[in-house]
C-alpha cells in the first residue's frame, strides 16, 4: 500500500469540511444570481471615511450612519481635522449615531495615530489596521475588503447568524466564525459573500422570523431543512438571543476600544 489517501481514508472531520466547502460554493452560486451586486451600504469615497463610518455603525444603521457623515465629511477632510477637533464637537456632531462620547473618543485617538504613525494615510494591512483605537476584526476587514480590494470576511450580527443557520460554524465568537468561514468560502469571495450574506440576513434569514419558505439556499440550510414550523418558531426565538449577544459592537466592546492600546 502506498500513503496515498483514496475517499475511503478521509477521516471524519475533513469529510466534514469538503461538506462545507461544497455547500459554501452551491450557497455562492445562488447569492450570485440573487444579490449580484451587493455591496457596502454605508457611503464613503477614501478609506477613512469608510474607516470613520465603520465605527459610528456600531449599534446603529448605516442609513442613519449616511445621513450623519453626509456633513460630517464636509466638515472633516482629513485625519488631522478629528486629531485637531474639540471632542465636544466631534461628539455633538456625531452624537445621533449613539454611544457617540466613546465614538468620539475612539476617533479622535485613531486619527491621531494616523498622523503619528501612518502619515495621516489608513493602512492597508490587518495588522496595523488593529493597532488603531476602535478598530476590531470586522471594522479591519471591511476596510481592507473595500477600500483595499484585500479580501476580508465581515462578521457582522447578520453574517454570524447565517453562518450558524446554515451550518458553515457552531461559533457565536465573531473572530471564531470568521476563521470558519474562511476555510470553506473561497479567498477571492471573501468580501462579496460577506456583503451578500448581509443581504440575506436582512431580506430573507431575519432574526426573528426567518422566511425559510421561500428562501433560495434553504435546500443547503442545515436550520432551515431540518425545522418544522414549531421548531422553526422555538429556534428562531433561541437565535434572538443569540444575536443580541452577538451584536457587530456591544456597549462593553466599545469601553473595550476604548482603552489606548499597548
Ligand atoms: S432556509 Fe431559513 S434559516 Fe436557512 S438561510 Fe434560508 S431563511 Fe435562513
Amino acid at each position: 500500500m502506498t500513503g496515498t489517501k483514496d475517499s475511503n481514508s478521509i477521516d471524519g472531520s475533513s469529510k466534514e469540511i469538503l461538506n462545507k466547502i461544497n455547500k459554501a460554493a452551491s450557497v455562492i452560486e445562488i447569492f450570485d444570481r440573487e444579490y449580484p451586486e451587493a455591496a457596502c451600504s454605508l457611503r464613503y469615497v477614501d478609506p477613512l471615511q469608510l474607516l470613520v463610518s465603520t465605527q459610528l455603525s456600531a449599534q446603529c444603521t448605516d442609513e442613519r450612519v449616511n445621513r450623519v457623515t453626509k456633513d460630517l465629511f464636509i466638515k472633516y477632510r482629513n485625519a488631522s481635522d478629528y486629531a485637531g477637533a474639540e471632542i465636544s464637537e466631534l461628539e455633538n456632531d456625531i452624537r445621533s449615531t449613539g454611544f457617540f462620547r466613546n465614538k468620539a473618543r475612539n476617533i479622535k485617538a485613531c486619527c491621531m495615530m494616523l498622523i503619528t504613525d501612518f502619515g495621516g494615510k489608513v493602512p492597508d494591512n490587518m495588522d496595523d489596521l488593529l493597532r488603531l483605537p476602535g478598530v476590531g476584526r470586522k471594522t479591519a476587514n471591511l476596510v481592507l475588503g473595500d477600500a483595499f480590494g484585500k479580501p476580508g470576511i465581515v462578521v457582522d450580527t447578520h453574517a454570524g447568524r447565517l453562518a450558524r443557520r446554515i451550518g458553515f460554524t457552531d461559533k457565536e465568537d465573531p473572530v471564531k466564525v470568521e476563521y470558519d468561514l474562511m476555510a470553506v468560502v473561497p479567498r477571492d469571495r471573501w468580501s462579496s459573500f460577506s456583503h451578500q450574506m448581509v443581504m440575506h440576513g436582512r431580506e430573507v434569514c431575519k432574526s426573528r422570523k426567518p422566511l425559510c419558505d421561500s428562501c433560495p439556499v434553504r435546500k443547503y440550510c442545515d436550520f432551515g431543512s431540518a425545522a418544522t414550523a414549531a421548531t422553526a418558531a422555538t429556534a428562531a426565538n433561541t437565535a434572538v438571543t443569540a444575536d443580541n449577544a452577538f451584536a457587530d459592537t456591544t456597549e462593553a466592546d466599545l469601553e473595550i476600544n476604548s482603552r489606548p492600546k499597548s
